[in-house]
């Protein structure tokens, strides 16, 4: 079975999350469990989390159709111990409230080393604050997205994913998703279908395809390589639609959300019903 969806608003409450994904006709969605541009949150609640289950349970969404995505403040590969303290509290704060709400995956941007450690140290970091988060939270899997390499973001090759994973305690909790702009802004080539069975396998040889717990399905703005993370709706950009149909028909992205970021939302409708026709083709 595929799960289409696209990264939906939760303002007002995280229960207007799974209205608005059913609304669009999505059988995935992603969201935020807080306001992503503060460091705080107050906690739930009592009724918003009951609130979020039962209609999650409503509209037939099950955790594995759902794939949180944490705030853009966290960097847990901070070269400072102070502001790596705060990243950490607030990561697992973000884990924590994906516990409350039953779901059980969480999609966070590696970190940065902003040019003040090296490459190999902010990542032991953020191997070490999944490890801290992971001793503290129960049933939820840490989900390291593969990043466009803007800037001095980690995560855009898969061999950084597969040392950070390496360093990670229990591997039953670590997991990937694989953003295709960011892939394709990385220099990993998605254009054909040529080109997606050498990725996947590249994917596979480094990390493993066992451990893909999700999928961000973007077209791109900038060219192969371009290191610039801008997205595009699926078709108008310099992907195009043979990717997403290989993976709306490839087996090994079943049972998994697979996920829009795509700038207009008024066309998500259209894309997540192409998609699913794609699929049962
Ligand atoms: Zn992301
Ligand atoms: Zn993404």
């Amino acid at each position: 079975m595929k799960y289409f969806g696209a990264h939906v608003s939760a303002s007002g409450g995280v229960m207007n999350a799974p209205v608005n994904a059913h609304a669009i006709g999505a059988t995935g969605f992603a969201l935020f469990t807080k306001n992503q541009r503060q460091w705080t949150a107050k906690p739930f609640a009592e009724g918003e989390i009951a609130g979020f289950r039962t209609t999650c349970g409503e509209l037939g969404y099950a955790p594995q159709q759902i794939l949180p995505h944490d705030s853009y403040l966290i960097n847990l590969g901070h070269p400072d111990p102070e502001a790596l303290a705060k990243s950490r509290e607030a990561f697992f704060d973000e884990m924590r409230r994906c516990e409350q709400l039953g779901l059980d995956r969480l999609n966070f941007h590696p970190g940065s080393h902003l040019r003040q450690i090296s490459e190999e140290a902010s990542l032991d970091r953020i191997a070490e604050s999944i490890n801290l988060a992971l001793d503290r939270t129960h049933g939820v899997t840490a989900v390291l997205e593969n990043t466009a390499g803007q800037g001095s973001n980690l995560g855009y090759r898969f061999e950084q994913l597969a040392y950070i994973i390496e360093r990670v305690e229990d591997k039953r909790r670590v997991g990937v998703c694989i953003d295709t702009c960011h892939a394709f802004a990385a220099g990993y080539d998605l254009r054909t279908a040529e080109a997606c069975d050498a990725t996947f396998a590249e994917l596979d040889r480094t990390v493993g395809l066992e451990y893909l717990r999700g999928m961000h399905l973007n077209d791109a703005l900038k060219p192969l390589a371009s290191r610039v993370d801008r997205h595009a709706p699926l078709g108008d950009g310099q992907i195009g639609w043979e990717c997403f149909r290989y993976i709306a028909r490839d087996r090994r992205f079943d049972e998994m959300p697979l996920i829009l970021e795509t700038p207009d939302e008024s066309r998500w409708p259209a894309e997540i019903a192409a998609l699913k026709a794609l699929s049962e083709a």
